[in-house]
C-alpha cells in the first residue's frame, strides 16, 4: 500500500488489442475527472511513455467510444521498455508532468512491465486485464474475451452451414495464444465434434478412429475446433494430418484469425471494462498499489 496521494494519472493500452479497451479508457478518464484528478492518455503502450507521446484527456476526448473496438490510444509492444534505460526515459517523461499514478490496460506481459516500473520508481500502477485470451490468473473475466468468443461462434455457425451442404469436415482454428478458452467455449457452443486445446494432450489416433467410425456411418459433416496454441501445432497441421489419414474425406481448414480481435464490444465486455476502469482509479485513490483489478464471479452474493 502506498500512502502517497495521487493527483495525476496516466492511462495506456499495451500488448494485443481487445474489444472493450475503449470502454475501459473512458471509465478511467471519467472516474478520474469525477474525483478532480488530472488524467493523461499515453499513445502506443509503453512506446508513448518513452517517446513522450502523452496528451491530457478530458471528458470529451472519450465521448462516443464505448461502442468502438480497437483502442483510441493505439497499442504496441515496446522493446525499449524491457531495458532499464528505456524505463528511465519513460519515468522522466511522466515526472516532468507530475504524473504520479498509472493504469495499464493489457495482458500479463504488460503487467510484468508495470510491476517492474512501479518497483523501480515507486510509482503506483494498476493493471486492467484486457485480452481476448482470458489468460490472466485470478480473474474470471478479461476485457475482450466475450466479444471474441461470440465472433468465433458466429463464424463457426456459418462454416457449419457450408460444411453441411457439402458433407465436409472443417478444421477451424481460433485464437488464444497459449490458452484454450476461446476454442473450448466456441467449440462447445457450436456443437463441435472435437475441440483441441493446449491444456490437454489430444490422442490423435483416437481421433482418427472416431472419425473413421463416423465415415462408416455416413456421418460426413464434422467440425473440429483447434486452439492456435494446441500442442499438435494449430489448424493447418491438424488439417494436413487428417487429410493424410483420411484420404476419402473432404477436409477444409479455416483460420479465423484477426476477425476475432475486432468489432464492437459485447454488452458484457462494456460492463466489465467500465467496472474495472472505475475500480482502477478507486484503487489508486485508496492507496492500493501494484494490483490487477480482478473480477471473480461471486458465488455467494449477500
Ligand atoms: P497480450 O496477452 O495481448 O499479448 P501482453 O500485455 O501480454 O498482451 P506482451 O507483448 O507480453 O503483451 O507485453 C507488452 C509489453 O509489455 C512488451 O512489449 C513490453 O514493453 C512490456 N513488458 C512485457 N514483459 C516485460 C518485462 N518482463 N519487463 C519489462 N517490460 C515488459
Amino acid at each position: 500500500m502506498s500512502t502517497k496521494k495521487v493527483t495525476k494519472i496516466a492511462v495506456l493500452t499495451s500488448g494485443g488489442d481487445a474489444p472493450g479497451m475503449n470502454a475501459a479508457i473512458r471509465a478511467v478518464v471519467r472516474t478520474s475527472l469525477y474525483h478532480g484528478l488530472e488524467v493523461f492518455g499515453v499513445a502506443r503502450g509503453y512506446n508513448g511513455m518513452i517517446e513522450d507521446d502523452i496528451i491530457p484527456m478530458d471528458s470529451k476526448s472519450v465521448a462516443n467510444i464505448i461502442q468502438r473496438g480497437g483502442t483510441i490510444l493505439k497499442t504496441a509492444r515496446s522493446k525499449e521498455f524491457f531495458e532499464t534505460e528505456g524505463r528511465q526515459v519513460a519515468y522522466n517523461n511522466l515526472k516532468k508532468r507530475g504524473i504520479d499514478g498509472i493504469v495499464v490496460i493489457g495482458g500479463d506481459g504488460s503487467f510484468k512491465g508495470a510491476q517492474k516500473f512501479s518497483n523501480e520508481f515507486d510509482i503506483p500502477c494498476i493493471g486492467i486485464p484486457g485480452t481476448i485470451d482470458k489468460d490472466i490468473a485470478g480473474s474470471d473475466f478479461t476485457i475482450g474475451f466475450d466479444t471474441a468468443v461470440n465472433t468465433a461462434v458466429e463464424a463457426i455457425d456459418k462454416i457449419r452451414d457450408t460444411a453441411d451442404a457439402h458433407d465436409r469436415l472443417f478444421v477451424v482454428e481460433v485464437m488464444g495464444r497459449d490458452a484454450g478458452y476461446i476454442a473450448l467455449h466456441s467449440g462447445i457452443a457450436t456443437g463441435a465434434e472435437n475441440i483441441l486445446i493446449p491444456e490437454t494432450k489430444t490422442d490423435m489416433n483416437a481421433l482418427i478412429t472416431a472419425l473413421t467410425e463416423k465415415e462408416k456411418r455416413k456421418k460426413l459433416v464434422n467440425l473440429i475446433v483447434v486452439a492456435e496454441g494446441d500442442e499438435f501445432g494449430g489448424g493447418t497441421q491438424v488439417g494436413n494430418f487428417l487429410k493424410d489419414k483420411l484420404p476419402n474425406a473432404d477436409i477444409r481448414v479455416c483460420i479465423l484469425g484477426h476477425i476475432q480481435r475486432g468489432g464492437s464490444p459485447s454488452c458484457l465486455d462494456r460492463l466489465i471494462a467500465s467496472r474495472m476502469g472505475y475500480h482502477a482509479v478507486e484503487c489508486l485513490l485508496n492507496g492500493t498499489h501494484n494490483v490487477k483489478t480482478l473480477l471473480i464471479i461471486n458465488t455467494n452474493p449477500k
